[in-house]
């Protein structure tokens, strides 16, 4: 099987894994989860994490979910005690993370890359009048609730829009897709995305932010600055195995073939059996020997 051929399955298991949960009808009971006084978890359509910072203000949501689960965020954030949406920041663009529209209102305002815009103008399933109010690069602070929220980019690691979402007097960080805890990566290395920024970007998270910090990624358990440190040590040693056997001529099929990473199956998704060493490989080996094209 060829590297096109091993992507190609990938991809198209991704698209039909997701566009089955996507169109889940009757979504299953949110799990609801208190980070601090003020920050919530919403566990949406057992698929991805959307948080809420709720507070005199209003609400800032990080992410809206799916279509079909935007009236059970809002009716628990109304069981919270507040349901005006005054911000929402999206973490990227994927259907996941920006399809629950429905929580938008008139007046809230939507923050994101201008990246993630450009690919929500074009995506038949988001509507064009709740594109984004506000884009930026670099880092966006607001006040808000009485916490200080810095939105940072941070992309490359997942898509080349990725945003992190950070409560400083909270200590908390959400990450997006960047990681997903206790799994190998789904880099998208064909649209500019790559493996080399997200070692970056996984080292700048674990050094800009206090030793305490607590990091939710959109899918997965909530992580500390170790699991990082660990998550980090596998791209690593993972990232090493496969360039070295690139250099000694290996192809892709050749690596998948020896199962080359067999050490590392742990680090398999349990939930999207497509993201495995076979696709970390091929994603390797696609960044080392097709730069560029
Ligand atoms: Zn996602």
């Amino acid at each position: 099987m060829n590297r096109i051929r091993i992507f190609l399955i990938a991809y198209f298991t991704y698209l039909f894994f997701s566009s089955v949960l996507y169109s889940q009808e009757n979504p299953p009971d949110m799990l609801v989860t208190g980070i601090d006084q003020n920050i919530y978890r919403f566990y949406v359509n057992d698929y991805v994490h959307v948080f809420a910072h709720i507070g005199e203000n209003g609400v800032l949501l990080v992410d809206t979910g799916f279509p079909e689960t935007a009236g059970q965020i809002k009716s628990k954030l109304k069981e919270l005690g507040r349901d005006n949406i005054e911000y929402v920041v999206y973490t990227h663009s994927d259907g996941d993370h920006t399809w629950g529209h429905g929580n938008i209102g008139e007046n809230t305002i939507l923050i994101s890359h201008p990246g993630c815009k450009e690919k929500l103008a074009k995506d038949a399933k988001y509507p064009n009048d709740k594109l984004p109010d506000m884009t930026f690069e670099g880092t966006m602070t607001l006040d808000f609730n009485h916490e200080t929220i810095k939105m940072i980019t941070i992309p490359g690691g997942h898509s080349t829009e990725d945003v992190i979402v950070y409560f400083e007097n909270a200590g908390v960080v959400c990450l997006g897709d960047m990681v997903v805890s206790g799994t190998l990566p789904f880099v998208r290395v064909r649209e500019g995305a790559s493996i080399y920024k997200l070692l970056y970007n996984v080292e700048k998270v674990i050094n800009m932010f206090p030793a305490n910090t607590r990091y939710f990624p959109s899918h997965g358990r909530e992580y500390s600055k170790d699991d990082l440190k660990d998550y980090l040590t596998m791209l690593m040693t993972t990232i090493d195995i496969v360039t070295k056997e690139v250099k000694n001529g290996k192809t892709d099929e050749e690596m998948v073939k020896q199962d080359i990473l067999k050490d590392w199956k742990d680090w398999n998704s349990k939930k999207w059996e497509w993201i495995n060493t076979d696709l970390w490989i091929s994603t390797i080996y696609y960044e080392l020997t097709q730069k560029g094209k």
